[in-house]
């Protein structure tokens, strides 16, 4: 009965992973201090395979003929810029045009007996979510990426770790928890989101067991030490939180609350974590054994200089099921110069996410990104984490109105709201409407509900055409 069956511990060959993507804590000895040129060499011969694969994909060879671009030609890392790049845009057509998969796959969903597979599907805070299928290989190396990050966190082998990402279509959870448990022994508590088990029992399972680490968004991390205050406990003394996940805007108030360094770290669902902020915490260190990054022009898609703010295109090294050949996330970054990080490490480095393309507002010939000036407006003293950015059109010209809430009494709120607007012209370069408005003031606006690994918040929304002030 089993024959043709090649079960999901048969389709994969640990060792050959291991020797292939060394996983932490070997990997912080090794290939996290390979040299420039074994990197290249490493990145070349992986991207052959890779372009192999993706030439036999149909997405991929339309366009790549469209592109008269030959894969054979690919004799240095440089010709890689170029192979066309593609975006969810491409990806949702595709979808649309061959339902439900779309025609990126490399393999089929028959092909399940030989290659066992898992469907994810991308969190889709706008537009349709996107199916993902997953090799066993592709989820061994991914969560191994994904440990890589959480030792950097601080997660070490033999941690209790509350999983409290919600589990869904979305991969999130999941790769949490196959990270923790397959690569870092550690034992796991799947609570999932606070919609399942509530956040004080959370609080009370995390202390009970002695959490080390609460793997799960900044803002929910952030509401469990309230709800900890709230029942009377010292985060810091009565918890053993060792470890913070990445949560970019709510970096400052948990810092302090649990007295430890954040550690960021970039990914997404196709690709999972790809790059970490080592203890310098100076950029993220891209995992170039396992993918590719080149920052391009927003507006042209040409490959930009070191130092230049533009997109992130990604190209996998790893995987064997799909392929992500030259992905245009819309995020937007740039790379460092090469050098050797303080940490001793010449793996290159891009900066933290500062925002994503597709929001961007062009101001009087300025490109304006709303994160960007959330992030500006919130470092301003007085301020919470919780900002919203509007674009209008004003007498036939784009404005954006910032609005920023503080917990301070209302007698503060001009001086406050002419700070930020300084800050904001002498760093943007263009005048931006601010608003400072009282705790809780912005709720409705960022309330947003996705079907992604947990509720986001909203903090733009693009007024200029229909709605008007
Ligand atoms: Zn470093």
């Amino acid at each position: 009965v089993s024959q043709g069956i090649r079960r999901p511990f048969q389709a994969i060959d640990h060792d050959e992973i291991c020797r292939l993507y060394p996983p932490a804590p070997e990997y912080y000895d090794t290939a996290w201090f390979d040299p420039p040129e074994v990197v290249a060499r490493k990145q070349f011969n992986r991207l052959r395979i890779r372009a192999d694969a993706a030439r036999k994909v149909p997405f991929y060879a339309t366009r790549w003929e469209e592109a008269k671009f030959d894969p054979d030609e690919l004799k240095t890392l440089d010709d890689l810029a170029r192979a066309p790049t593609y975006s969810v845009e491409d990806l949702r057509r595709s979808i649309e045009s061959n339902p439900p998969l779309g025609d990126y796959h490399s393999l089929r969903l028959e092909d399940a007996c030989r290659e066992p597979l898992r469907l994810f599907m991308t969190g889709g805070t706008t537009g349709t979510p996107r199916p993902i299928l997953f090799t066993q290989w592709d989820r061994e190396v991914g969560s191994l990426l994904v440990a890589r990050c959480l030792y950097m966190q601080g997660v070490r082998p033999g941690d209790v770790v509350l999983n409290s990402w919600l589990f869904s279509t979305h991969n999130g959870g999941d790769i949490f928890d196959k990270a923790l448990h397959t690569w870092l022994n550690c034992t796991v508590i799947t609570t999932s989101a606070g919609t399942v088990t509530s956040s004080e029992r959370q609080v009370e399972i995390a202390r009970a067991y002695g959490a080390n680490m609460i793997t799960t968004t900044g803002d929910y991390m952030l509401r469990l030490a309230e709800v900890a205050q709230e029942l009377g406990y010292d985060p810091r003394q009565d918890l053993s939180i060792r470890a913070l996940p990445a949560m970019r805007e709510y970096r400052e108030p948990l810092e302090s609350i649990f007295g430890l360094k954040q550690f960021d770290v970039y990914g997404f669902s196709e690709v999972q974590s790809v790059a970490v902020e080592c203890p310098a915490h100076d950029g993220l260190h891209i995992f170039e054994d396992a993918v590719l990054i080149q920052i391009v022009d927003v507006e042209t898609g040409e490959p930009l200089p070191d130092g230049e703010l533009g997109e992130i295109v990604i190209t996998d090294l790893y995987k064997t099921g799909d392929c992500h050949f030259r992905f245009n996330t819309h995020d937007l970054s740039y790379m460092y110069p090469p050098a050797t990080c303080e940490c001793g490490s010449s793996l290159r480095r891009i900066a933290n996410f500062a925002g994503r393309a597709d929001t961007m507002v062009k101001l009087r010939g300025v490109n304006v990104w709303p994160e960007a000036v959330g992030a500006i407006a919130t470092a301003v003293d007085g301020t919470t984490a919780d900002y919203f950015v509007t674009a209008v059109r004003r007498s036939h010209r784009d404005e954006l109105i910032c609005s920023v809430e503080s917990d301070r009494t209302e007698n503060h709120f001009p001086a406050i709201r002419d700070a930020i607007a300084k800050r904001l012209k002498d760093q943007l370069g263009v005048v931006i409407d601010v608003r400072v408005v009282p705790l809780g003031s912005l709720e409705e606006d960022m309330l947003q509900t996705t079907n992604g690994p947990a509720m986001k918040r909203k903090r733009f929304r693009d007024d200029r055409h229909g709605a008007s002030l």
